[in-house]
Order: C-alpha cells, then structure tokens, then sequence
C-alpha cells in the first residue's frame, strides 16, 4: 500500500518537474468549477488513498498560480527545493512534537543546528535565542514582544495600560504591513506605529526619523523600537542599517531587522555588504521559504536577549514536561511546534552552501540581465535594489495608469507570466523579481519581449 501511494507521489512529482514550463503560471479560476469538483467529496464513504492522492493533484494543478514556474517573476514565492519534498514527507511521518526538547530531541538538534549556522552569518553570540516561526509575520510579531518587555519593566505584568507613556515604534513607509497587524493585536493601534517617509532611494530618512523621534518624545510618547528593512517588498530597499542602529542606541531603543526576503542570502557578498550592519541589530527575521527555497511555511526569529524572549513567552504549565526555561515553547508564540527546520537543513546539506550561493547569485544575474534587456528596448528601470528587485515602466505608460493596468491584465490573461504591479514615485510600475530556480535567461527576455512587443502594438510604433 505505502508501495504504491509512493508510488503514485513519484509519479506526480515527475510530472510537475517535466510539465510544469508547460502549464499556464496562472489560469482565471471559477470557484464554481472548483466547488462542483469537491462536491463528490460529501465523507460518506472511504476512497482508495492513490486516486485521492491524483484527484488532489490534478486540482492543484488545474487552480492554482504555479509559483515554482519558470516564469513567475513573483512575490518572493520560491520554487521549493527537492529536499523541502522529502523533508515535509518525512516531518510528516514521524509527526515530532518540538514544544519541549526531551519529546523531539533530534528534531530540536536539527533545527538548532541550521538555526545557528544563520545566526553565525549575523555575528551573533551562541547565546542568542533562534528559533523556527510560521513566517516573516510571526518573527517580526515575536519582535515587537519582546521589545515591549524590554523596554517596559511593568508591561509584562501589568500591561500597557500602566505605562505612563505611550510606546511607539518607527517603520519607513515601505516597510511590510505585518506591522500593521501586529500593532493593532498588541493592543497599541495604528497610531501606535510610525511610518516614516523614505528618500528617492526607497530608504528610510533618517534625519525625519530623528525629527519624528524628537516629537513624540516631546509629546509625552516612549519611542522604543526601530523597525529597518533590508530588502522592502515593494522594490527592494535596504534601509541605512548602521545609522539606524546608532540612532537606536542614542535613543535606548530597540532595533529590528525585517530580513525576511534577503536575509538567508547573507552568503553571497554583494548581499553582505548591502545589509551590513544587520548583526548589530537586537533581533532579526528571516524566512527561509523565500530565497533559501524551502517550501512554506519557514520563517526564523534570532535575537540578542535570550533573557528578554524568555520573560516575554515564558510561564509554568504543571502539564508540560519541560526542564528549561529556554524550551521552544517557552521562547516563541507557538505552542505545539511542527519540525519547520527540517527543510532548511535538508536543502543546505543537500546542495552546500557554494550550491546555494550560485542559486542566489544566478537569479540575481537574472535580475541584472532584466534591468540590462528592459533598458536596451527604451524601458525605465524605476528602483535601484541590491536585492534583485526590478520595478520598471515605460515612457509611453509612466503617466498612463489605465494604460498600465491595461498591459498587466493582458498580460495575467494570456497566462504565460506573472509578475506585479507597485507604485514608485507616483508612477505604477511594473514589479519582478526572480524568485524561481528555474528561470533561465530566455524566460528574462521573453516577458521583455512580450511586454515590449504588445505595448508597441498597442501605441502604434511597430
Ligand atoms: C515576506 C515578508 C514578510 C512576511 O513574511 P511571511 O513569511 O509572509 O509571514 C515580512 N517582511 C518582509 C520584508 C517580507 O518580505
């Protein structure tokens, strides 16, 4: 049985590796269609698990934006290595449960491990706390916890409400709307998180921050974390991380660094020296299912006060078998823990670290061959990004937005690419970014060529 449902896996694995260039990367989906197709799933009687396993296969194949696809020029969405496959198959087997050590004490070690090998590349002491999270999102929210009891001493017991001055923390403009969601769950609202303007290179004022910093203070605020960004999600960006951090310990705040997307990337040089500076951060986030290529969901969380994180999740459960106040559950927001780090370190030790640096540095060529291919055809690359990140426009569509939307809905239609759109400088921009290890440089030139070519048709100077 386990023979042939394997079997059956290996069948659709190949399939996916030899069909996927072929398959449109996105189909306009009726969610009719795919209700009538799981209707017949009512679980009034069993069904043979290898045709289950098909039917489940073909859907996703039918509905679904293929991100591993060549040419998706998309959102950070990788193409999950081989090894992820493996990882999660085997994750799922042995089903370990890393709340506490003692009941998963390989999988912890394995995830200590890779976790450690990250934190190396920050320069952080192997005292710091490191652990797996669901995401980007959850690290960042752990952040934010853990800068409050840092910074408050009676936040922890007796909540924001006995703090004579109202926390407020600083994210530029282009920073990830995680923060959003965070400051509202955290109980200090909106106004609670400052957006700060950038300058023409998409990073953070710093001088405005100064300003802003100087304000709130005057107005009876406690300004107690900075958030930077190395690698904005609209184009890119890295934000001035050194000046931050001295701007942060001029104002005894806390200073985080959103790495999600470049953050595992540390090992290729280019992208060192553009986030120099991050290993003086208090805590850092990365996701390893961005450009790491691991499947989702893989973010990791490291900071610099174990004590901080252990004051800020910690508590006593007479259930739990725990020995130390630094078992997993006891550092992070999540209780029962999936094996997240086993993909990680899969892919790692499958391909090296010089396997994965040339990865990394490949899509980065990729991203230089687009912004090289775009400017040959009169095309305006918008941003300037370290990070491989191309926002670009032309001049027939910069002050065009109809015109714009236009060519992108043409383009989603026809289904060969996806990328997406973001606003610059108050033009609407095309956004790329290479995030599948498949990509070749026929499928950078061939969106150029189809983008290219269509608005020309369309502007009538063939
Ligand atoms: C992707 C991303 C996030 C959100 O991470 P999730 O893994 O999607 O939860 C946050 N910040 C940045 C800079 C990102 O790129």
């Amino acid at each position: 049985m386990m023979n042939e449902l394997f079997n059956c896996l290996a069948r659709i694995c190949e399939e996916h590796a030899e069909q996927l260039a072929d398959w449109p990367v996105v189909k306009e989906s009726d969610p009719d269609a795919i209700r009538d197709y799981l209707s017949p799933f009512d679980f009034s009687h069993p069904r043979p698990l290898v045709d289950l396993t098909a039917q489940m296969a073909s859907g996703l194949q039918q509905w679904n934006v293929h991100v591993p696809h060549p040419r998706y020029f998309g959102l950070f969405n990788p193409a999950a290595s081989q090894a992820s496959v493996a990882a999660d198959a085997l994750a799922a087997l042995f089903n370990p449960q890393l709340a506490v050590w003692a009941h998963a004490p390989f999988a912890n070690e394995v995830e200590t491990h890779v976790l450690r090998y990250f934190a190396r590349q920050l320069h952080y002491p192997e005292t710091a706390s490191v652990q797996f999270t669901s995401g980007g999102s959850e690290a960042n929210h752990a952040a934010v916890l853990a800068a409050l009891a840092h910074h408050f001493q009676r936040y922890l017991q007796d909540g924001l409400a006995a703090l004579s001055r109202k926390p407020v923390m600083y994210i530029s403009e282009e920073g990830h709307h995680s923060f959003e969601k965070i400051i509202k769950n955290v109980g200090l609202g909106l106004n609670g998180l400052r957006r700060i303007t950038v300058d023409s290179r998409q990073q953070m004022d710093v001088e405005m921050l100064r300003r802003q910093m100087q304000e709130d203070r005057a107005n009876g605020y406690e300004p107690f974390m900075i958030v930077a960004t190395a690698g904005t999600t609209g184009t890119g960006a890295v934000d001035p991380l050194k000046e931050l951090r001295t701007l942060a310990d001029e104002a005894g705040a806390w200073l985080h660094v959103d790495a999600a997307w470049a953050g595992t990337a540390l090992l290729v040089e280019s992208i060192k020296q553009a986030l120099n500076g991050i290993g003086s951060a208090d805590s850092v986030t990365m996701d390893a299912h961005k450009w790491l290529s691991v499947s989702m969901g893989a973010g990791m969380f490291f900071c610099r006060h174990p004590q901080t994180v252990q004051a800020a999740f910690g508590l006593q459960a007479g259930y739990m078998p725990s020995q130390s106040s630094a078992e997993p559950y006891l550092t992070g927001l999540q209780w029962s823990r999936r094996f997240i780090g086993l993909k990680a370190f899969m892919t790692l030790a499958h391909l090296g670290e010089n396997g994965i640096r040339q990865q990394m540095e490949q899509q980065l060529s990729l991203a230089d061959l687009l912004h090289r291919s775009l400017q040959q055809r009169g095309w305006q690359v918008l941003n300037e990004s370290p990070v491989g990140v191309v926002c670009f426009s032309h001049p027939g569509l910069r002050q065009d937005a109809a015109l714009t939307d236009w060519l992108y809905q043409l383009t989603l239609q026809k289904g060969d690419f996806w990328l997406s759109t973001y606003s610059i400088r108050g033009v609407k921009a095309f956004r790329a970014c290479i995030t599948s290890t498949h990509t070749t440089e026929e499928d950078v030139e061939a969106l150029v060529d189809f983008l290219d070519s269509t608005l020309r048709i369309k502007l009538g100077c063939v």
